[in-house]
């Protein structure tokens, strides 16, 4: 990729965005539309459909016309595989448009959104395509007296809801299985982040998928969330997002229909360096970009670093001085290494996540600050605070921006209490060069993944999943079709 290629599209001006239902765009019922601020510069990039209630009731009983007809629900595997290989193709074929888009929209550094946002959404598209006609059911072990057939059937309506921090990447772990087990989707982007969502349903529109069957809700999380979350016929909703969102949508699903939710919650993820680590310079390396790519805007960042007591004190520095010199600043620029904080509000909470942790007695090592004010855009120093203890709101609770906490440790036991310290069981990392430690960490660290000498690998071949308060559910691998099927068993007496 060219850095002219990017700077020819930076100022293209984005038309006004309506809400995608029924394979066209359209203003929402009420008519309004709101302005969407640019986090690069502060200025107005386009006004997108503020959608309600009612909007969500047209896109719900588009999708589930949609179903009923079965040009998609009833289609061969072989055919809805052929269509969502035309969305991989087309992805790729409009990447760079997709990832300018979506950072102009979100102010993810451009050299990863090309990576993470349409990059992993269309390889994410060619997996599930894939696996579409090669599932089977099962025969049953009865006696031989009847026959047990375990079928897998689409649920229906699914409901998607997903955070501003990469949107078409984790919209597609979602959209891509519940499409490829034949169901109809609403999706729900955030109001920070909904442009590539609608650009990529359009997309779709143009490989073929039969209208309805993919629709885009935006607007306000308390309207239009709130409305799927409380909607009689929605079967499934999957969900990306907070915490406190994700315990809203389990209330909606009880005061409804008790429609299946599944929650990717937060992290505090702990990345856990023993002094027997094989490379340090690596490890403090990756440690540093393991949570100051996208300014800290990962679910799984390496948020929380552990360190044997021993090297403690000069790998908090190393790391520190890695951290000052992360490159900062213009999101469309290829060498940029972090990009802008999505929002003003974030970039306020950051600030006060500082603050606090200051107030508590967390000894600042570097950054804290907003910087490069004069852009007009919102972006923060890669921020360190060493000697961070338990006890502190810092090591409890998700900063979701450029903050790291560092907590030195005595021995593997204690490594592994204060990893363990937390609500969240998300991402994990162990640095060390003895086998049987790591292997020993693997099985004691709470998590739904642990990287080990490394951090923040990962790809479509394995799920990503929480557990504790980081959620219940998979995305991705064949595991994330488990969340989009119902089994249904035919019972027949020979
Ligand atoms: P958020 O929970 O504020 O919003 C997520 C989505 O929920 C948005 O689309 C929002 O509009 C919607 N929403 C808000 N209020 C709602 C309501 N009352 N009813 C229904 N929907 C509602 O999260 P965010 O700030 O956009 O994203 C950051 C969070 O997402 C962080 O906690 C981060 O860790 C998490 N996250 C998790 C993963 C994962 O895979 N586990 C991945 C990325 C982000």
């Amino acid at each position: 990729m060219k850095q002219e290629q990017i700077d020819d599209l930076r100022g293209n001006p984005v038309p006004e965005q309506g809400l995608f239902i029924g394979g066209s765009r359209r203003s929402a019922a009420r008519g309004g539309y709101r302005a969407v601020v640019s986090p690069l510069d502060g200025t107005t990039l386009t006004t997108l459909a503020e959608g309600d209630t009612s909007d969500v009731d047209d896109a719900v009983s588009s999708a589930r016309t949609a179903f009923k007809k079965g040009g998609w629900s009833k289609a061969a595997p072989a055919e809805r595989k052929k269509i969502m290989h035309r969305i991989a193709d087309l992805i790729d074929r409009n990447a760079l448009e997709l990832a300018v888009l979506g950072v102009r929209d979100n102010g993810t550094e451009i050299s990863m959104a090309l990576k993470a946002e349409p990059g992993s959404a269309a390889n994410t598209f060619r997996y599930y395509a894939e696996l579409v006609d090669k599932l089977y059911g099962e025969i049953a072990p009865t006696p031989n007296s009847v026959l047990g057939l375990v079928h897998h059937e689409p649920v229906g309506v699914v409901g998607v809801i997903v955070p501003w921090n990469f949107p078409l990447m984790i919209g597609a772990w979602k959209i891509a299985p519940a499409l490829a087990a034949g169901n109809s989707v609403v999706v729900k982007p955030a109001e920070v982040a909904s442009l590539s969502l609608l650009r990529l349903a359009e997309l779709c529109s143009e490989a073929g998928l039969p209208d309805g069957v993919l629709n885009v809700v935006t607007g306000r999380g308390s309207v239009v969330g709130e409305a799927m979350g409380l909607h009689p016929d929605i079967d499934v909703l999957a969900f990306t997002g907070s915490g406190g969102v994700g315990r809203r949508l389990l209330e909606y699903s009880a005061r409804s229909n008790l429609k299946r939710v599944y929650l990717e919650l937060g992290g505090k993820s702990p990345n856990v360096v023993f002094a027997d680590a094989p490379n340090l310079d690596q490890a403090a390396k990756t440690a540093a970009y393991g949570i100051f790519r996208n300014s800290g805007q990962v679910c799984v960042a390496g948020s929380r670093l552990l360190v044997e007591r021993s090297i403690h004190k000069e790998f908090a520095e190393r790391v520190a001085a890695i951290a000052a010199q992360i490159k900062v600043g213009d999101p469309l620029d290829l060498t940029t290494e972090a990009g802008a904080v999505a929002s003003e509000v974030q970039l306020h909470k950051n600030l006060e996540h500082v603050a606090r942790a200051q107030a508590q007695g967390a000894e600042l090592r570097t950054g804290g600050n907003r910087i490069l004010e004069d852009t007009g855009g919102y972006f923060m120093a890669p921020t360190v605070f060493d000697g961070v203890t338990p006890d502190m709101t810092l090591f409890q609770e998700e900063v979701f921006g450029p903050v790291l906490a560092i907590t030195p440790f005595e021995d593997e036991a204690d490594a592994v209490r204060i990893a363990n310290s937390t609500a969240y069981g998300l991402a994990s990392g162990v640095w060390t060069a003895n086998l049987s430690r790591a292997h020993r960490m693997v099985r004691a660290i709470r998590a739904g993944i642990v990287h080990v000498n490394t951090y923040g690998g990962s790809d479509i071949t394995v799920p990503l999943g929480g557990v504790g308060q980081s959620g219940n559910g998979h995305d991705k691998s064949r595991h994330a079709m488990d969340k989009f099927q119902d089994l249904k068993t035919a019972w027949v007496q020979l």
